[in-house]
């Protein structure tokens, strides 16, 4: 009764027929003899004509129509006289005969175009007007596909979906948990998952082989436009695997997303080591579109004087093509860029390549022209180049000329639309140390293996040795962002137990929380292994986008509040009562 076809469909071959359509009015223009309505639903919008000679009434009530109407039209399909290409039912129009406004709608409080005059938080209060918009509406569409394609691929191998629980205890993951009180056991709390870790563990030890599910997780950290609250995981586990058989299965399955979703065929995914990404790149997601490799100059820079390098632990730079030409105030921006505290340079020293061959730098009084060229060539620069060198304690100046790689990147544009790289790191450290602290962390979490050979080396109590420990872990990198990580597990209990002493947990601590785990290792753990994909982060990098935002439907805004139903909030007074949250629980 309320439409024959969708706002999308029409064309020249349905001239002639009578059509109903209901959508919202996009935009209506009032030329006085003639009215036309742009009328909008998912799949298009379609436009509609009122003639005032032939029905006065009729458009008379058109012109009364307000944007984002809803409303119902009956008429007659006919070619356009003045065709709009950019549009897929841009050779045709509806001559309308009847017309029925099935809803009004107040003025909305921004516009709802391709391009919004709404600021973020308005759009997020009226986040059923933005998700009218279209671009908008096509990030939902294709998450919906990439989830359809997920399941099609994931069930072609054998994976099976189990939904596991969303009250659970806690699971450290390296952030904080979201709590919910019990009602029924006073005092006590249920933690929600900051992923379905030992569940999916416990699967294979009930021999389900091959698990996955796409599956909410809620980590209370603080945000950033690439995190949320709560976010999805494609989350996945495997038995009876290597490594190896993870990867390919992955990788086989990021191939099969590109293919059937944006038509892209991806290489073989190239791996590097841990080690190697830190040493190249000073990061363990490499942006691999572009090149910029690390060049260390401790043995030509040091000792001849600059005291900067001499006391550094490292002199590391990078070669940047076509820049020798940088005005003063651009090399300033690039220093004053590295030495915000986010990164947290001392300085910046440049040394240009100039176009004539001459060498200019701004360390000039410390060396000839014949050391510069020696750093130049082994940077592999070419006259027109400029290299950007830091220096300092070894760990830190890798990460902070890893931050201004990636901002020579984008000012020379190398991140280009469409070029996607993919990446495994592998073999990451298995723990962490925590100077603050004084104690280890897992780098990846506390279910993770060592490599077979680095099993005996967990004994050590020598701190260095147990800093080289390596993991069986793993991530995927796309364009610079981390979209899955995993690792094997650890299926035996004493190792297990191990482990975790490692981690600084007590005997009993370590009972308390995964007693349930250790005690499922007992009877019978396959050797197992998965992996799990940041589903929301795989929808943004595919569409070449930073904010994870627009490909949710509901997100949370940067204080992790929804703006729409303004959550969170407070509860009443009876309800905290309830909970025992206002009141000491009753003694047992
Ligand atoms: N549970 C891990 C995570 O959320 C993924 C995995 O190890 O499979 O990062």
């Amino acid at each position: 009764m309320y439409r024959t076809h969708t706002c999308g469909e029409l064309r020249m071959s349905h001239v002639g027929q009578e059509v109903t359509l209901s959508g919202w009015v996009q935009a209506s223009r009032d030329f006085g003899a003639l009215t036309f309505v742009d009328l909008r639903d998912r799949y298009g919008i379609t436009q509609l004509v009122f003639n005032q000679e032939d029905n006065a009434d009729l458009s008379a009530q058109a012109r009364e129509l307000g944007r984002e109407f809803v409303i119902m039209a009956k008429g007659m399909v006919r070619e356009r006289s003045n065709k709009n290409p950019n549009r897929a039912t841009g050779d045709i129009e509806i001559e309308v005969k009847e017309l029925q406004v099935l809803n009004a709608s107040k003025v909305p409080p921004f516009t709802i175009e391709d391009e919004t005059d709404g600021g973020d938080d308005l759009r997020m209060k009226y986040r059923y007007l933005d998700l009218r918009r279209t671009p908008v509406q096509n990030n939902l569409l294709f998450r919906s596909q990439l989830a359809i394609e997920t399941r099609k691929y994931l069930a072609g191998q054998h994976f099976v979906e189990v939904e596991t629980p969303v009250l659970i205890k806690s699971t450290p993951e390296g952030a904080r948990d979201f709590v919910v009180p019990s009602r029924m056991n006073p005092g006590q709390f249920y933690a929600l998952p900051q992923s379905p870790q030992t569940f999916k563990q416990i699967l294979m030890v009930a021999g389900m082989d091959r698990y996955f599910q796409i599956v909410k997780c809620f980590r209370d950290e603080d945000l950033r436009a690439d995190r949320q609250p709560e976010f999805t995981q494609i989350d996945c586990e495997m038995a009876f695997v290597t490594r190896e058989d993870i990867l390919q299965t992955f990788e086989g399955l990021t191939k099969y997303l590109f293919k059937t979703v944006l038509n892209i065929e991806l290489p073989t995914f190239p791996r590097m080591s841990y080690d190697e990404a830190m040493q190249r790149y000073g990061s363990d997601k490499p942006d691999l579109r572009f090149g910029m490799e690390f060049v260390e100059l401790n043995d030509l820079a040091q000792n001849k004087g600059f005291s900067v390098f001499d006391s550094a632990e490292l002199v590391v730079g990078i070669c940047t093509e076509g820049t020798a030409e940088y005005s003063r105030k651009q090399i300033d921006e690039l220093t004053d860029y590295v030495k915000r505290p986010q990164i947290g340079a001392k300085g910046l020293v440049y040394v240009k390549y100039e176009i004539d061959g001459s060498v200019k730098s701004s360390v000039d009084k410390f060396y000839s022209p014949d050391d510069l060229k020696s750093w130049l060539e082994r940077a592999g620069a070419k006259p027109g180049d400029m290299l950007l060198i830091l220096a300092g304690e070894e760990e830190k100046t890798r990460k902070q000329l890893n931050e201004l790689r990636l901002e020579m990147g984008r000012r020379l544009g190398l991140m280009k639309q469409g070029d996607f790289k993919p990446l495994w790191v592998v073999d990451f450290p298995l723990l962490e140390w925590d100077e603050d602290t004084q104690r280890f962390y897992a780098m990846h979490h506390p279910f993770t293996s060592p490599k077979p050979d680095d099993i005996v080396k967990m004994q050590s109590d020598d701190r260095l040795v147990l800093k080289g420990l390596r993991a069986d872990a793993y991530d995927l990198v796309l364009n610079g962002v981390e979209i899955g990580g995993g690792s094997i597990r650890i299926h035996d209990r004493d190792l297990q137990m191990k482990n975790f002493s490692l981690l600084g947990f007590t005997q009993e601590q370590a009972e308390y929380q995964f007693g349930f785990l250790m005690g499922a290792f007992e009877y019978g753990a396959p050797p197992h292994g998965g992996i799990a994909f940041g589903f929301d982060r795989l929808c943004a990098v595919m569409n070449g986008q930073s904010s994870i935002r627009d490909f949710i439907a509901f997100p949370k805004n940067n204080q992790g509040r929804d703006m729409m139903i303004d959550a969170p909030s407070e509860i009443a007074k009876e309800q905290l009562n309830e909970l025992f949250l206002s009141s000491n629980p009753p003694k047992k």
